[in-house]
């Protein structure tokens, strides 16, 4: 067993990972990613097989102007285009077009202003909307967080939660064109240039440090040595215990960034791509739409086993995309992917009153992805749980100046959760080990 020595190692090719690596790489450091799929990525995958144009399974819109993620896209002269947002509720039998979502919305708001106190958001609906008249309106902020936050009430901060709900605008989204992957690809690309290398089909097992030095061994049984290293691996790999094969094991081991991890959320989802040989549902006169024009159609809510779907209006492509987060999506953890297509083709069906065979006939390709099943993510992105705040403090701060964090999971800014959160985050942790970032 031979080990390998670099100037620094990156564990973990996803956004966080890749733009770390990018970013030393553009100061002179000689970089090393080791990356345990056999793609870069990670969370962002786009896929070209069998789908007609590039379809995103991970990460699809660009949730506003967010600095970094449209910096980047420029430099690298890739285009993107706006999202349409016409939202529609499928609601007693017929679909309506609204933005209402959640009963007594100004109540809940200034009750959650005038909050002094951090609790999870279960907490704060029992105390001040219990009893059986706000159930409807405790079910759909149940819904709402598990559906957009992929997080469950119960551990959810309502501290967090009112920020992202006061900062709430209808700013612009975008998708990109030729989906996330063209960035990854642009990430990679210029780091190659720049001499970095790649290792795929690399999982980091064991992390054996002291400060100024770093021994890496792998599942395969590779060892590399580093002085220092970025560890851009999932949080949820990050929180796994030690009883499973995938958790990562730090010598000596690192109990106060251990307990941080667990102290922030992550949550779950399911997303599952349909694309049909037409625009049925612009097309066809269908009896919910009762003679409307639903050609706008950017959002459908369904009140079904799949909560969401999305068009990819204002682009005619014949693709829907169900979303099912939080809870609901760990109840059908251990469902097949033909399980999870069949309750998506239900959805639909009662929605449009088209049969789940006649739908399935005019399916062209199709996808299923547990994301909380997937082996290197285990789970769809971070929220905030009451001691959220400080685990980041910690977690912010390097590790004997050897080890450096970075991921969604690490960032403060108004697009948690996001690409640009990862993106953010491991420019700072790269600028952090050259020395540049100040707090
Ligand atoms: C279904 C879904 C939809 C989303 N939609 C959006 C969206 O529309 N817009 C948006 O901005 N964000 C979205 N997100 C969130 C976004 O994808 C993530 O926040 C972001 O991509 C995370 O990047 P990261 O680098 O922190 O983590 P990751 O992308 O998870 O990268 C971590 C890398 O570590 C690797 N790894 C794991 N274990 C090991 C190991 N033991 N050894 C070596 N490597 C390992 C993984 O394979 C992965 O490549 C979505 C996420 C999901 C799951």
């Amino acid at each position: 067993m031979s080990a390998s020595s670099q100037e620094i190692l990156v564990l973990g090719g996803g956004a966080a990972g890749l733009m770390a690596a990018f970013t030393l790489a553009r100061a002179g450091k000689t970089v090393t990613v080791l990356e345990a799929r056999d793609r870069v990525g990670g969370r962002i995958h786009t896929v070209c097989q069998s789908f007609t144009e590039p379809t995103e399974l991970g990460a699809e819109f660009i949730h506003g102007n967010l600095p970094l993620t449209l910096q980047l896209l420029k430099q690298a002269g890739i285009q993107k285009h706006p999202v349409d947002f016409e939202m529609w509720h499928f609601k007693d039998g017929s679909l309506v077009q609204s933005h209402e979502f959640i009963e007594n919305w100004d109540d809940l708001l200034e009750k959650l202003n005038s909050l002094e106190q951090d609790m999870p958001m279960s907490t704060f609906l029992e105390r001040y909307f219990s009893g059986e008249a706000f159930m409807p309106m405790r079910q759909q902020i149940a819904d709402y967080v598990s559906g957009y936050d992929t997080a469950n009430i119960t551990d959810a901060s309502c501290f967090a939660l009112r920020r992202e709900w006061n900062n709430e605008s209808d700013s612009d989204q975008y998708r990109i064109e030729g989906g996330y992957a063209s960035l990854i690809n642009y990430l990679t690309t210029e780091f190659h240039k720049m001499g970095g290398i790649i290792l795929t089909n690399t999982q980091v097992k064991n992390i054996h440090w002291q400060k100024g030095s770093v021994e890496i061994k792998t599942i395969g049984g590779e060892v590399f040595t580093s002085g220092k290293v970025v560890v851009a691996l999932p949080l949820g790999i990050l929180q796994l215990n030690p009883e499973n094969a995938g958790c990562i094991n730090f010598y000596p081991e690192i109990s106060v960034q251990r307990s941080a991890f667990n102290n922030i959320g992550f949550g779950q989802v399911v997303k599952i791509l349909l694309e049909f040989n037409s625009v049925f549902w612009e097309k066809e006169l269908l009896a919910p739409a009762a003679g409307q024009d639903i050609s706008g159609m950017g959002f459908l809510f369904t009140n079904r086993e799949i909560p969401t779907f999305w068009t990819q209006a204002p682009l005619k492509r014949p693709l829907l995309t169900g979303w099912l987060g939080g809870p609901p999506a760990l109840a059908v953890k251990d469902f097949s992917k033909e399980e999870v297509l069949n309750l998506a083709l239900r959805s639909l069906e009662a929605v449009f009153d088209i049969s789940v065979r006649q739908l399935h006939e005019h399916v062209t390709a199709w996808d299923v992805v547990n994301w909380a099943n997937e082996p290197y993510t285990r789970g769809s992105y971070a929220y905030d749980k009451v001691d959220s705040a400080h685990a980041r403090s910690v977690l912010f701060e390097p590790i004997e100046a050897t080890i450096y964090f970075a991921g969604e999971y690490l960032y403060e800014g108004p697009a948690m959760g996001t690409v640009e959160a990862a993106l953010t985050s491991g420019k700072r942790a790269a600028e952090k080990l050259l020395g540049l970032y100040m707090d």
